[in-house]
């Protein structure tokens, strides 16, 4: 008798992984937020206030920026929105950040990224006031990262680190392999992870064999803006993968269903690292209107 093979399980292995769901603990992160803000709000009679300076109508950017917004309202921060057109040079750009810094109305800024072609974005972050930094871009917030000193994080990365922390990863002497390399992304990422003892390597565009690097991660994350980029087959099995790709479609960096055969950990996306970048920015800005406002005995948010 020919007897078709049986089709084992093992053909097409069940997910292993299990999923950081990033919307319950910024759920928590964002109720802390509000409560805080509405007792800045009682104590001195104002609300906490973000600013947002969008450049252009980019769709992806408007979308962000109406989100932030959206958030910020529903958690009793006020918003503040500064739309410029797209033809706006870097003088002007900066002058107009340079007008918030010096608002005392304002407690934090967020200057949508990327600002369009032709313009020096980095002078228009330098022009947001260190204390006002809440998206953490400014070289002032990055070095005081690097040095681990107070400021204000990056968004993104701060977001990755809590939810790293929230599913209780040891991060001490684990291998942390961080590809991309970007200023809002994946160097701080990187950085926050050596300053929590992993052992950290970088990869982007230049680096040769990336597979090899990738299969040697204990905690992977995935920072580079092409859709599942990265293929399960590399993933280490048992590793930790944080996907913060977003891209088209709701479509992440790394390819969900392949490495969530082998990962033990694993965001989805949605619903992993966006929620939990939103929710950092929230606390960054009542936490600065708190530091502004001189309201210095409410709890920590972060
Ligand atoms: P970016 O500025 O375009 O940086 C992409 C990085 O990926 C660069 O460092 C680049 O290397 C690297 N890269 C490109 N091609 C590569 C390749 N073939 N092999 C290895 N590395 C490669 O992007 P970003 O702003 O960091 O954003 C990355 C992703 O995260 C995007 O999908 C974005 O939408 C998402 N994102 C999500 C959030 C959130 O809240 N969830 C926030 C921010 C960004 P080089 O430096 O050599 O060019």
């Amino acid at each position: 008798m020919n007897a078709t093979p049986a089709h084992t399980p093992t053909d097409t292995p069940a997910p292993t992984a299990r999923l950081m769901d990033g919307t319950a603990p910024a759920r928590r992160l964002v109720a802390r937020s509000a409560e805080a803000a509405a007792e800045i709000t009682r104590r001195t009679g104002t609300a906490p206030c973000l600013a947002t300076v969008l450049v252009g109508e980019d769709p992806a950017s408007v979308t962000y920026v109406r989100m932030k917004r959206a958030r910020c309202e529903k958690a009793g921060i006020r918003s503040l929105h500064v739309a410029l057109p797209a033809s706006v040079g870097t003088e002007e750009l900066v002058a107009a950040v340079q007008g918030l810094s010096d608002d005392p109305a304002v407690h934090g800024i967020l200057l949508q990224h990327p600002v369009g072609p032709g313009i020096d974005e980095r002078a228009a972050f330098e022009a947001i006031a260190p204390e006002k930094d809440v998206d953490g871009v400014t070289t002032h917030s990055f070095a005081a990262m690097g040095f681990g000193l107070p400021g204000f994080a990056s968004c993104t990365p701060g977001g990755i680190v809590r939810l790293l922390d929230e599913y209780g990863v040891e991060l001490a002497g684990k291998h942390a392999v961080v590809v991309g390399r970007s200023p809002i992304l994946g160097k701080p990422v990187g950085m926050m992870l050596l300053g929590r003892d992993a052992t950290v390597t970088y990869c982007h565009s230049r680096t040769a064999d990336l597979a090899s690097h990738v299969r040697e991660a204990d905690v992977l994350v995935a920072a580079v803006g092409k859709p599942r980029f990265l293929r399960g087959e590399d993933v280490k099995p048992g590793a930790v993968v944080i996907d913060a790709g977003y891209n088209p479609g709701n479509v992440g960096d790394v390819d969900f269903a392949s490495a969530a055969r082998r990962a033990s950990l694993i965001t989805p996306v949605p619903g992993g690292v966006g929620p939990m970048t939103i929710a950092v920015l929230l606390a960054q800005t009542v936490e600065a209107a708190a530091g502004q406002l001189g309201v210095r005995d409410l709890p920590r948010l972060l």
